[in-house]
């Protein structure tokens, strides 16, 4: 299945092939009217290369063969493709040459989005080298031009595929400083959901984005075969550390916890700030037991620790832990995770209890 860029481009290949259809049908029309010089076989053979090139354009951007050329749109191979062809037709409909030669203006306003300058002035002497080579068939077969109109014709014609081409270049332009304008978008939009997620201080995720994790926490333990365990962190008389050391003394020292508790945990584990000294951890597919030992190790931890700055500077923490029962809602299992906090201040603090 292609793409939704691949399709995007089958898209403009089916609006580019209406209008080839459409193209044809005039070519029948003039055919039907006498003004073209080919039998029916000769008209056949018009028709089955224009639907062969569009099925063969088609066929080329569905199996994703497009996406080895240098420009996956193939706009420029389509668009000498269709010149080519109306040129071809307008040397077998020489009366109505200044009529078929309007549809290279056409052709022109399909690549108006996708090509460059460059495209534009390629495509331009490609249409000229055509118009040249035409005018050289036409001598060769005989025809006998009215050069005073010849010499007002070709330029006028050429004044307006400059100004079609112009006039592309110019939504060329537009159309990319649109694509620019939704790039630097989605950056910024990246940019506010990182920030309605993350604490300011520490870099953790914020209360916010804790509680989306434990709904899809409580999700998957819903259905079964899994477990979580919450700890909820206080740290112990940390007033004490912003009247001694300040305010700024404070956030560093939240900082270095910060990066103390996203060493303790697993990858897997979620470490969030919820306010204030107060951190949550998720423990996944643990139990009780397994929660106590792992913030035993971070009491153990905490106990040796040297806060970067402050050489005398012992701190400790106070942990509440609880088992997600399911059905419950997770806010229960906080509330008990709460409690246990309490009873592990109540109990003289720098300990870790379980609900
Ligand atoms: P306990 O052992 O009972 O937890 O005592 P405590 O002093 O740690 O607890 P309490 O909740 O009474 O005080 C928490 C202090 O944390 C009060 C507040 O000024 C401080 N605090 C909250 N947020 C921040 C912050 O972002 N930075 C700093 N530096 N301090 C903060
Ligand atoms: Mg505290
Ligand atoms: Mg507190």
């Amino acid at each position: 299945m292609p793409s939704r860029q691949q399709l995007l481009r089958v898209r403009r290949i089916l609006l580019a092939s209406s209008a080839s259809l459409g193209y044809l049908l005039l070519c029948w029309l003039a055919f039907a009217g006498g003004f073209m010089q080919l039998t029916v076989a000769g008209m056949l053979l018009l028709t089955i290369a224009v639907l062969a090139s569009m099925a063969g354009f088609l066929a080329l951007t569905w199996f994703n063969l497009n996406l080895r050329f240098h420009d996956p749109s193939l706009t420029f191979p389509q668009m000498s493709w269709a010149i080519g062809v109306i040129f071809v037709s307008v040397y077998f409909a020489e009366s109505l040459r200044s009529l078929f030669l309007m549809m290279v203006l056409v052709v022109l306003m399909f690549g108006a989005f996708r090509l460059s300058l460059r495209g534009f002035v390629r495509i331009g002497l490609f249409t000229a080298l055509c118009y040249g080579l035409l005018m050289v068939a036409l001598i060769h077969k005989g025809v006998v031009f009215d050069w005073h109109i010849e010499a007002i014709r070709a330029p006028a014609f050429f004044v307006l595929i400059a100004g079609v081409s112009m006039l592309g270049l110019e939504m060329s332009r537009l159309r990319n400083i649109l694509q620019e304008r939704n790039r630097d978008l989605q950056v910024a939009l990246e940019r506010i959901q990182q920030l309605a997620i993350t604490d300011e201080l520490t870099g953790l995720y914020n209360r916010r984005f804790a509680n989306e994790v434990l709904d899809q926490q409580k999700a998957l333990a819903d259905r079964g075969t899994y477990d979580f365990v919450l700890c909820l962190i206080d740290l112990d008389f940390f007033k004490h550390v912003n009247d001694a050391y300040g305010h700024a003394g404070g956030d560093a020292v939240l900082c270095q916890l910060a990066k103390i508790l996203q060493r303790v945990v697993r990858d897997v584990d979620f470490v969030a700030r919820m306010g204030g000294e107060e951190f949550l951890l998720v423990l996944s597919n643990t139990n009780e037991v397994g929660a106590m030992h792992a913030m035993e190790r971070l009491r153990q931890t905490l106990s040796v620790t040297q806060w970067e700055g402050f050489a005398q500077l012992r701190m400790t923490l106070s942990v509440g832990i609880s088992r997600y029962v399911s059905p419950e809602p997770w806010q229960t299992t906080m509330q008990r995770g709460d409690r246990a906090l309490y009873q592990a201040k109540d109990s003289g603090r720098d300990q870790v209890v379980v609900l």
